[in-house]
C-alpha cells in the first residue's frame, strides 16, 4: 500500500519502514487535508482501520505537523497533544506505551 502523505518534513529522509503497511496508500491524500467535516470523518474512518495509526501519529507530532489529518487526529487534536505532553522528547514510546484512543480521552 504504502503512505498517501508523508510530512514535507521527512521527504528528504525517505520512507519508513511502516508507511509499507499504511491504509492511505490507495485513498486520494487530499482527503486527509479536505476543509469540511466530511472529508475529516472519511480521512479518521482510513485512519481508524490502519495498522501503523501509532507510528503515524507520533511522526506527525514529532515533526510538529501543522496541516492534516495524520494518525486518525487532526491538527487541533495534535495541538493539544503537544501542549498537553509538552516535555515528551519521544512520542513514539508515549503513544506506544498509552495507545491512541487512550491519549485523545485523557484530555477530553
Ligand atoms: S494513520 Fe491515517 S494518515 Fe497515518 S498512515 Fe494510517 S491511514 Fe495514513
Amino acid at each position: 500500500m504504502g503512505y498517501a502523505h508523508r510530512p514535507a518534513a521527512r521527504v528528504a529522509s525517505g520512507p519508513m519502514p511502516w508507511e509499507e503497511r499504511a491504509a492511505c496508500g490507495k485513498y486520494d491524500p487530499e482527503i486527509f487535508f479536505g476543509t469540511t467535516s466530511s472529508d475529516e470523518r472519511r480521512a479518521k474512518a482510513i485512519c481508524g482501520t490502519c495498522q501503523v495509526r501509532g507510528e503515524c501519529l507520533a511522526s506527525a507530532l514529532t515533526d510538529r505537523v501543522d496541516f492534516g489529518v495524520w494518525g486518525g487526529l487532526n491538527e487541533r487534536e495534535r495541538r493539544s497533544l503537544l501542549r498537553r505532553y509538552a516535555g515528551t522528547s519521544d512520542w513514539l514510546e508515549l503513544v506506544s506505551q498509552n495507545g491512541v484512543a487512550r491519549l485523545v480521552a485523557s484530555g477530553s
